[in-house]
């Protein structure tokens, strides 16, 4: 007998087996609403024009393929952090932000999840938002961390739990580690509103919790990259040690180049050295150092300030079809369709994501009876959505509803 006969089959990934049973569909009015990856108003794959620009540049200058150090690209590492922290917040100016290029968003976090496992001194319970991105339970339980929830969203209102959000992180143990989608949250499009993020903040001090940000969407909730630091910079200027996980995959769409950052806030440039060195201890046997091309391309935007003027222009152009969409959707249904319900959501959430309040039957008779796929959970990607196919994408939905 082979050696691997006892494996078992594992189930496939809910996400990729929407784009599967996609890709078996021959229906020419099929529809992927499951991928969160931008498309652009024809349903293509885009690549940002700064990002074309920069790969030019690139060639220009007749890189080696030399390995990169195993904290990453060290002008990236430095740019990403100012992108994210601002070059006002404290740990930035007194460079006190241990910092590693990760492999994009995923790598971050579970370059955190490794560090935390190891190094952090209380209770090794992380809390996530339920709902929250189907891979965090598997990169922190498999990092070594104890997974739990707090409540997020509530079904009913289609909105943000905050009473059950506060209850849940105020009866958490202290030191507890709490994961905070930066913006633009995934699944469900739902973000604390500024007066929010200040409670969440004031809780998170007062039980001394330890607040890990995943920042996966930066500009693409809002369509500025400032506006959509704002939790994170709110937290750092409340005097809170952060953790954060960036990925460049959306707002540069570098999806399979696998460009991001992991960064922890220390006290100062001593602590950053030391922590720093650990972070390199972490990733050298995991994968000993981080891929090249996509570091070198979003360092190219982030220095250049030609570049970088175009690419915010970019995300904010990305940003605001998706709203386009939003609201196109939303008059569909309501007003041309007369479709059952209240669908004021889809305008109001945020980001690639929307959580239309279809139940898992609706989501299976839309695949089977219109060919539009998306996850069970009723979640679509905006950006799947255009001129072309959001007229037959509402009316099939009306049709499920009623
Ligand atoms: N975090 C969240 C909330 C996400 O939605 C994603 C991607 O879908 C990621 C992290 C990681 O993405 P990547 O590893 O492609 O950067």
């Amino acid at each position: 007998a082979s050696t691997w006969s006892n494996v078992p089959a594992g189930p496939p990934d809910p996400i990729l087996g929407v784009t599967e049973a996609f890709k078996a569909d021959k229906d020419p009015r099929k529809i992927n609403l499951g991928v969160g990856a931008y498309r652009d108003g024809d349903g293509k794959p885009y690549v940002l024009n700064s990002v074309k620009k920069a790969e030019d540049l690139l060639r220009a200058s007749n890189p080696d393929k030399e390995y990169l150090p195993i904290t990453g690209l060290p002008e990236l590492t430095k740019s990403a952090t100012q992108l994210a922290y601002g070059v006002d917040s404290v740990p930035f100016k007194t460079k006190s932000i241990a910092t590693t290029q990760s492999i994009s968003g995923t790598g971050a976090l579970r370059i955190g999840g490794a560090f935390f496992a190891r190094f952090y001194p209380h209770s090794k319970a992380i809390y996530l938002p339920v709902p929250s991105w189907g891979n965090h339970t598997p990169i922190f339980r498999d990092s070594g961390l104890e997974v739990r929830g707090y409540r997020y969203f509530d079904k009913k209102t289609v909105g943000l739990d905050f009473e059950g959000l506060k209850e849940d992180l105020k009866n958490a143990p202290e030191q507890s580690i709490v994961l905070l989608h930066a913006c633009a949250h995934n699944p469900t499009g739902v973000d604390p509103t500024p007066a929010q993020w200040k409670e969440i903040s004031d809780i998170v001090k007062e039980r001394k919790l330890f607040p890990f940000f995943d920042m996966a969407y930066q500009g693409f909730a809002s369509g500025s990259t400032d506006r959509d630091a704002l939790a994170v910079r709110l937290f750092v200027s409340e005097g809170h040690q952060i953790a954060l996980a960036q990925s460049f995959a959306k707002n540069m769409g570098l999806y399979g180049e696998r460009a991001g950052a992991f960064s922890l806030t220390a006290a100062d440039p001593d602590e950053k050295a030391r922590v720093e060195s650990q972070l390199k201890i972490v990733i050298r046997p995991m994968y000993s150092n981080p891929p090249l091309h996509g570091a070198r391309i979003a360092n190219a935007i982030l220095s250049n300030p030609g570049l970088y003027g175009e690419w915010e222009a970019e995300v904010k152009g990305m940003a605001e079809r998706i709203i386009s969409m939003r609201e196109r959707l939303y008059n569909e249904l309501t007003h041309t369709h007369k479709t059952p319900g209240e669908w004021g959501h889809i305008k109001s959430q945020i980001g690639m994501f929307s959580f239309t309040g279809l139940t898992s039957p609706q989501t299976k008779a839309l695949a089977e009876r219109a060919h539009i796929y998306m996850t069970a959970d009723g979640r679509i990607s905006m950006a799947g959505l255009n001129g072309k196919n959001i007229d037959y994408f509402a009316e099939s939905v009306s049709g499920a509803v009623k």
